[in-house]
């Protein structure tokens, strides 16, 4: 169902004014996890006044470590909707396991599959039934064709409305966080008519290569970017290495501007 033999025409992933594909290259911005209130309003009309249409924030958190903070939890869903409601922004949020979906759906317009449950079968099928958008991540070790496949239990149960995520795969490199393959932009729109999306944060694991990486990005043809931002990284309870402050989101989203019209 994903492939383009199936569906010429590319789809296109809406949710308020966030839109991924057929030409758009929609930009989802925010912290990795939601902190405070003050936090995720802060960062919300940041972003947004930079131009981002989406807002990320992670509720239910998937930590290497059980010590390690886990989210605020249904709490971090209702400050995304109060930050939705006041910027406009879709808000995009991860969905853990089937018996949450109808919770995070409550609150989130995109629901987000994380790389570590790429494979949960059932999680698909759950989010599948349901008819909010989806933005997949690739598990850190899929192959493309599990990428796919797993991109098909979600269309099977009829929800079309999938964006796939290249976050970084696992490889015998240890300078980044995980190995970012932008050739999965022009490979992908190669095999289906699903948009890319890009994540940098996460791809890297480095602030400071994230920017040229989104440049990077749009300048293959990536349908939309995903991109940790914090109002003070240093501070952040997780991925603060990563997290973009909004001075440099909004520079990055100026680079892109240039790029998608460069030439
Ligand atoms: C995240 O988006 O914060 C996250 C946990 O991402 P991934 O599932 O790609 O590791
Ligand atoms: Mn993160």
């Amino acid at each position: 169902v994903a492939s383009l033999e199936t569906k010429p025409d590319p789809t296109v992933v809406t949710a308020r004014d966030l839109k991924i594909g057929g030409g758009h290259v929609g930009v989802i911005a925010g912290p990795c996890s939601v902190e405070s209130e003050e936090q995720i309003l802060t960062v919300a009309r940041q972003v947004k006044a930079a131009g981002a249409a989406g807002l990320r924030g992670g509720a239910f958190k998937p930590r290497t470590s059980p010590y390690a903070f886990q989210g605020l939890k249904e709490e971090g869903l209702k400050l995304l909707a109060m930050a939705r409601e006041e910027t406009g922004l879709a808000v995009v949020t991860e969905v853990m396991t089937p018996h949450h979906v109808d919770l995070v759906a409550e609150y989130t317009d995109v629901l987000q599959i994380g790389a570590r449950n790429m494979q949960n079968y059932h999680l698909l099928q759950a989010v599948g039934e349901s008819r909010k958008p989806v933005l997949l991540k690739r598990g850190a070790s899929a192959t493309m064709d599990e990428f796919l496949l797993a991109a098909e239990y979600i269309l099977d149960q009829g929800n079309t409305q999938v964006a796939l995520c290249e976050r970084g795969i696992r490889t015998f490199e240890t300078h980044t966080r995980f190995t970012l393959p932008l050739a999965s932009v022009a490979y992908l729109h190669e095999r289906t008519h699903l948009p890319v999306v890009i994540d940098p944060s996460h791809g890297t694991g480095i602030a400071s290569l994230v920017p040229p990486m989104c440049t990077a990005a749009v300048a293959a043809g990536a349908d939309g970017l995903i991109i940790e931002v914090h109002p003070d990284p240093h501070k952040a309870l997780s991925d603060g290495a990563q997290s973009l402050t909004p001075e440099a989101f909004a520079g990055t989203m100026e680079q892109c501007r240039k790029v998608a019209v460069a030439l």
